[in-house]
């Protein structure tokens, strides 16, 4: 992005600052990127998560667990010999006043009977403006300076056209939601559902957080 002001030239400076990806963040994207996928082939299945080869009897469809990484595979027949895969994950982080999205694109290569190769490389980045949405929403999620907080994520819930629905403070302690408010404090209609969603998502965030 081509900075045209003082506040996007802001941005750019700060996002030259972010650290790397994390050890502890490859290694959940490795992990819950790839669909864990076994190939029966004579007699043998090949992990599609970690390269090993087990002896297999019996239909070439169903679940097996891996005895080398524990996956539960799904089954499913292939004379495949390599596999060649890419997805992208995002991960949050916090510069400042600033949330940023930072989306990532790994890809797993594999030959049969070796190990899994994993190339991660940053696709984009988006920023949102933590002081910004307070001022938009007026709520005290600005107020108090929540979005400060190293133990707090703040997520902004949209419509599909972008307009800010309600603001969301997530606590990365005990990884539930604190509170979720609209404009001025008050709650909208979506209110409950947008506090499920996240809740039934927590998962995802308690992975990378
Ligand atoms: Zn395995």
């Amino acid at each position: 992005m081509k900075p045209r002001n003082e506040h996007e030239r802001r941005v750019v400076a700060l996002s030259a600052k972010l650290p790397g990806i994390t050890y502890k963040q490859k290694m959940w994207a490795r992990k819950h990127c790839f669909i864990p996928i076994g190939y029966p082939c004579k007699g043998e299945v090949w992990c599609s998560q970690c390269g090993a080869m087990m002896l297999h009897e019996g239909k070439a469809k169903g679940k097996k667990v891996c005895p080398m990484c524990g996956s539960h595979l799904e089954l499913k027949a292939s004379q495949k010999k390599r596999i060649k895969e890419k997805v992208y994950f995002t991960v949050l982080a916090r510069v400042e006043e600033f949330q940023v999205c930072r989306h990532f694109a790994v890809e797993k290569r594999m030959e049969k009977y070796g190990y899994p190769d994993y190339i991660i490389n940053e696709a984009v980045q988006s920023v949102a403006d933590m002081a910004e949405e307070g001022a938009k929403m007026r709520h005290c999620v600005y107020e108090n300076g929540y979005y400060k907080k190293d133990e707090s994520l703040i997520l902004s819930a949209r419509d599909h056209d972008g307009n800010r629905i309600e603001t969301i403070e997530v606590s990365l302690k005990t990884y539930d939601v604190v509170q979720s408010r609209g404009v001025c404090n008050k709650n909208t209609e979506w209110h409950n559902e947008i506090v499920n969603l996240v809740r039934s998502n927590m998962h995802l965030i308690r992975g990378v957080a």
